[in-house]
């Protein structure tokens, strides 16, 4: 569970030692020419611009453990205790790791399995403050704290643009989309002080509408209809079976939704709230803007189809045994 969902987060490989190599992230930039903004051969699909996503997924054992210090909880079905931002959750080790990793959701921590700050903790550990951690230089700790949420959400951005230049019918939007990207990674390598003085709502209007119409282009190829539910409020929905192929769900409550077995091929899912969502059997190929938190805020199946960019959580039994996430 995101904060942006109230909820605090922590790190997936938090159980393992995290290694003192600080390797530090790469920039995050098409990784070739961009094949899409050249004109495709007559009768040739254009191709999507491939950027390096390796540093937009969280990498624990570059980080210090931020998002177990920096990030308050609330005490809830989600957390099992209070903690307020800035203090190190008391599970967390000397070496950064989860002293807990294996048992979170048994000890009632399943909000730390759920979160995901798309390679923020590396960056801000290893390029923003160069590899001290906030136990060597106490000094740092407040800045380095103040920092994570906001590089957090600079990150998420950098993943759903990416994404969007990875898609063939958003080609007329690819140079546009490249350039957001390139000014946000540089955003990204600016100082503390600068990274937690930007506007990152305004940054986000400015993004929002070209991952809108990347999705429109994408979902304009589906044939039939195509349900419009964005921002909806589909708490509890039973949608079991729903042909919700090329929909719109941006920003929709999906909470405790049955999608069971339901076509969200090519649905757009940015920021939709998945908690609790039943998604076995569901078929999510080629769904937009889905998250590796969303879906582990889900439950499912076996027969659950996912994106292959997204893997299938460890909580998600088998077909016909789904369990709560
Ligand atoms: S229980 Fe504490 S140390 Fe473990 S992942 Fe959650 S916040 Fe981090």
């Amino acid at each position: 569970m995101s904060p942006q969902h109230g909820a605090r987060s922590s790190a997936h490989g938090g159980g393992r030692p995290r290694r003192r190599t600080h390797r530090v992230p790469g920039p995050v930039r098409p990784t070739a020419t961009a094949a899409s903004e050249r004109e495709p051969e007559p009768g040739a699909e254009p191709g999507p611009v491939a950027v390096d996503r390796e540093a937009l997924r969280a990498d624990c054992s570059a980080c210090f453990g931020l998002c177990c210090v920096a990030l308050p909880f609330a005490r809830s079905s989600d957390f099992a205790e209070d903690k307020p931002a800035g203090r190190p959750c008391g599970h967390l080790r000397s070496d950064f790791g989860c002293g807990i990793h294996a048992r979170l959701r048994d000890e009632g921590y399943p909000g730390c399995t759920v979160f995901d700050c798309f390679g923020a903790g590396q960056k801000v550990s290893q390029v923003t403050f160069g590899g001290t951690d906030w136990r060597r230089d106490p000094g740092s700790a407040s800045a380095m704290f103040a920092v994570f949420p906001v590089m957090r959400q600079l990150h998420e951005l950098l993943a759903y643009t990416a994404e969007a230049l990875a898609l063939p019918a958003a080609r007329p939007l690819h140079a546009e989309l490249r350039r957001a990207l390139e000014r946000i990674d540089g955003l990204t390598r600016g100082t503390a002080e600068s990274v937690v003085a930007l506007d990152v709502n305004a940054l986000r209007g400015e993004v929002n509408p070209l991952l809108l119409r990347a999705s429109e282009l994408t979902r304009a190829r589906v044939p039939g209809r195509r349900r419009e539910h964005r921002g909806a409020d589909l708490t509890g929905a039973r949608l079991s079976g729903a042909a919700l192929r090329g929909a719109s769900l941006r920003g929709a409550l999906l909470i405790g939704a049955d999608l069971s077995d339901a076509d969200l091929r090519d649905a757009d899912l940015i920021g939709a709230d998945l908690r609790g969502a039943d998604l076995a059997g569901a078929d999510l190929t080629g769904a937009l803007f889905l998250t590796q938190a969303q879906v582990n805020a889900a439950r499912g199946d076996t027969a659950t189809t996912l994106p292959p960019s997204l893997s299938r959580p460890a909580h998600w039994e088998s077909a016909g045994g789904v369990v709560d996430a």
